[in-house]
């Protein structure tokens, strides 16, 4: 293990047996080392504190000197303090990272992110506080080791480190705390909701007028109503939603030739995240609204409609805290209740609706309002996803 640990960050001149030393360029083949055959190994616990994987160590065949590996560590696992006597190249490929040198700012590095350590420079690297991170680490040898290494990080150099970096733990990203609001019965404006989006989704304009006149009446301001519509392509498809969005900029246009003054609203009150740090909040998003991370023989099929679900839907757009959660819930239950065939997604959502704090009065409120706009299959649909809820959920 130490010696495949040296092969891997200390670029041992003479390795024993892991691969010949081939030095004469005329003689010497190109190798090729197959992914199956390369050993891993454990971060020594002198060297690292945390979970560390090594893996794909080299050492360039002489005079070649370069050596390395891909070095993969847990949250909030890093290595101790060290020096490399020709510096050391790192390339991030996966997660969040910090690389802190003595007496600086530690520094966020990113997949694709490459760091120059120079020479003797005592630093130290290793993954955020909120999730794994693996980079390639690659150093030359001179005379002897390419790591000289030092004392532990300890807890309280790097929780100074990812604060003053401006990370997010991963208890927090976790196990957010969220106040949901909670009252019995719908108020006017989360009434609109499901309506505006029942007929954005059955691409029935003249209701769709109505519903969004109402919805402006009871005070929803005009950001919030579009991103009730925005939310919907996720559900709907870009050509309603795109068309729901016209629809509104028509009905806010008449309403200020009539001298109507509808409420401008916020936009979103943070910048959403991008990369990793973003599927992460998705991730945490998801889960807590699916009560529990989400899995499955669809998402096993086809991971990739996870991924855009995590940090599409409920990263870019739930993310967006110019609407709140219920109003997002209420949303995408009117839609799919004027959505034939989503009888199981209508089901989960009205899980998620009272995961969020939406109670079965208000969502029976809600079967009802779409019955009173006549729509009565839809009206029927969530009236029965509502039952089927509550039964799953032992509350029938
Ligand atoms: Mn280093």
């Amino acid at each position: 293990m130490k010696s495949l640990l040296c092969i891997a960050l200390a670029g041992a001149a003479t390795s024993a047996g892991a691969q010949p030393q081939r030095s004469d360029p005329r003689t010497a083949a190109v190798e090729v080392r197959a992914a199956a055959t390369q050993p891993a190994t454990t971060g020594a616990a002198d060297r690292f504190t945390g979970a560390v994987r090594i893996t794909t160590p080299f050492s360039a065949p002489t005079p070649g000197r370069a050596g390395g590996g891909t070095v993969a560590f847990e949250a909030a696992a890093r290595t101790a303090w060290h020096t490399h006597p020709l510096g050391q190249t790192l390339i991030v490929t996966q997660g969040i990272g910090l690389v802190q040198q003595a007496g600086q700012a530690a520094r966020v590095m990113r997949v694709g992110d490459v760091v120059s350590i120079p020479a003797n420079a005592r630093h130290w690297h290793g993954a955020g506080p909120g999730g794994a991170m693996a980079h390639v680490a690659i150093a030359e040898k001179q005379d002897g080791p390419s790591v000289a290494w030092q004392e532990q990080v300890s807890d309280d150099n790097y929780q100074a480190a990812w604060k003053s970096a401006g990370l997010q733990p991963a208890a927090a990203l976790q196990a957010p705390k969220r106040h949901y609001p909670g009252a019995d019965t719908l108020n006017a404006k989360q009434k609109a909701i499901p309506l505006i989006a029942a007929f954005a989704a059955s691409s029935d304009m003249a209701q769709l007028d109505v519903a969004l006149h109402q919805g402006l009446d009871a005070g929803l301001s005009i950001s919030e109503t579009k991103e009730v519509l925005v939310q919907l392509y996720a559900y709907v498809g870009f050509p309603k939603s795109l068309n729901a969005l016209g629809q509104l900029m028509n009905v806010v246009e008449a309403r200020q030739q009539q001298g109507i003054q509808d409420a401008a609203g916020a936009e979103p009150s943070r910048a959403v995240a991008t990369g990793e740090e973003l599927v992460a909040l998705g991730r945490r998003n998801q889960t807590e609204i699916s009560g529990g991370p989400v899995q499955g023989p669809v998402m096993a099929f086809a991971p990739v409609i996870n991924q855009f679900l995590q940090a599409h839907l409920f990263g870019d757009i739930f993310e967006r805290d110019n609407l709140d959660w219920q109003s997002r819930e209420l949303a995408t239950l009117g839609a799919l209740a004027a959505t034939p065939g989503a009888e199981a997604q209508l089901r989960s959502h009205m899980l998620a609706s009272l995961r969020v704090g939406l109670r079965a009065s208000q969502l029976r409120e809600l079967s009802q309002a779409l019955a009173a706009s006549g729509l009565a299959a839809s009206a029927e649909w969530a009236q029965v996803a509502l039952s089927q809820a509550l039964a799953m959920k032992g509350q029938a």
